[in-house]
């Protein structure tokens, strides 16, 4: 064996892979990894299959297809009210992952601080490290997740470079309010903080909220990056597309990391969601498809000892196990899986010191007969 020093010596295999793996191992019924088990829209399909058969099958250019970056700077406007540059100001990404570690390797020097919000999206802390950040996490906590801006204002030092921002959130399903993103303006003021705003469920939003993505605020926007997934919002968490914005000055400098990173992505898939993206009923559905699935797999758990911590936005849900068992989290979600036939994942495993609530995240991204297989397996503990 060749020697060689581990950039990430504390990192082992991220438990969706881990959960799934499991799951399958056990022939369970999967709601642990976050993916929908049924298929994106038969006309976003042959849309793609069409723009293959053309033959648009070689490189995009390195920002992504001038087409698609306008039909979302339109909808960036309608949803939004932010004018921004399709050209200067919009990439697409290899998926939500591909922008946020871009994004984090464009601007994260050695010994620079980041803010995480815990329980973090798992990759978060790693390209952090990869970049010689140091990782400061800010720990929301059981039952509410909710951040008191005084505190978190603290964890503001000379060396602090970016803060990394998530909502709907994921694994809590909790979303950020206007309160909170104009705490946030009013911290940064007059620093030089960036924001990164993790906004992939940006239209799984529940119960008539409007999303609170740093696109509405001036004031936030011109420090911050946003990242988004064509995953989420076309149920083809497969293809990992996404895309990222940010004000030209900024989006300058990741693309100078994104030409390197990827250059370019998907040609067919870009052509083809372009055109999906021109009726807006195609994402403007998701908050009553995904609120339904939530209601519907809540009303099915109401006779169960498990306690629903309600979910904002997103396709999780979070349940508190206290009455059930004494058992940490990631033990009771392994017995969950092995045992009872239905993985899920432990929420301790997006704190960076294993906070363990007796919390479990599921995904409810699922037809009803899973939701109702996986519930009645539940209900009977
Ligand atoms: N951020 C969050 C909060 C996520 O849940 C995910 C999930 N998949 C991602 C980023 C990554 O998105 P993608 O699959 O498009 O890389
Ligand atoms: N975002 C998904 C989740 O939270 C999974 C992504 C992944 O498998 N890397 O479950």
């Amino acid at each position: 064996m060749i020697p060689f020093k581990s950039k990430l010596p504390n990192v082992g295999t991220t438990i969706f892979t881990v959960m799934s793996a499991l799951a399958e191992q056990h022939k369970a019924i999967n709601l642990s990894q976050g993916f929908p088990n049924f298929d994106t829209p038969e006309g976003l399909k042959n849309l793609v299959s069409h723009y293959m058969n053309k033959g648009m099958n070689q490189y995009a250019p390195m920002a992504g297809l001038p087409i698609l970056r306008g039909r979302l700077a339109e909808k960036i406007e309608k949803l939004y009210g932010a004018s921004v540059n399709p050209t200067t100001e919009i990439t697409i990404t290899a998926g939500g992952t591909q922008g946020l570690f871009t994004a984090i390797a464009a601007f994260v020097h050695e010994g620079d601080e980041v803010i995480l919000i815990e329980p973090a999206y798992d990759s978060y802390a790693p390209s952090v490290e990869l970049c010689g950040g140091k990782v400061i996490p800010y720990r929301l906590e059981y039952p509410n997740y909710e951040i008191d801006w005084a505190i978190f204002e603290q964890l503001i030092t000379p060396k602090t470079r970016m803060i990394i921002i998530n909502t709907p959130h994921n694994p809590t399903g909790k979303t950020l309010k206007d309160s909170d993103l104009r705490n946030l303006e009013k911290i940064t003021e007059g620093s030089e903080i960036l924001i990164l705003s993790d906004e992939v469920y940006e239209h799984l939003i529940f119960d008539g909220q409007a999303h609170a993505s740093v696109l509405r605020y001036p004031n936030l926007f011109k420090r911050s990056i946003a990242s988004y997934s064509f995953g989420k919002t076309f149920h083809a968490t497969g293809w990992k597309m996404g895309y990222v914005v940010a004000p030209d000055y900024l989006m300058a400098e990741f693309r100078k990391v994104h030409q390197f990173n990827v250059f370019s992505v998907n040609t067919p898939v870009q052509y083809a969601i372009a055109d999906f993206l021109e009726d807006e009923n195609n994402y403007l559905c998701l908050p009553n498809f995904y609120q339904n699935k939530r209601d519907y797999f809540l009303k099915l758990m109401e006779s169960s000892r498990f306690k629903p911590l309600k979910s904002e936005g997103t396709y999780f849900q979070l349940f508190d196990y206290q009455d059930i068992s004494p058992d940490n989290d990631f033990d009771f979600s392994k017995r969950l899986t092995t045992e009872l036939g239905v993985a899920v994942i432990p929420v301790s495993v997006f704190y960076t010191n294993n906070v363990d609530a007796k919390v479990i995240r599921v995904c409810f991204a699922k037809t009803e007969d899973i939701l109702v297989a996986a519930a009645e397996r539940l209900c009977g503990i």
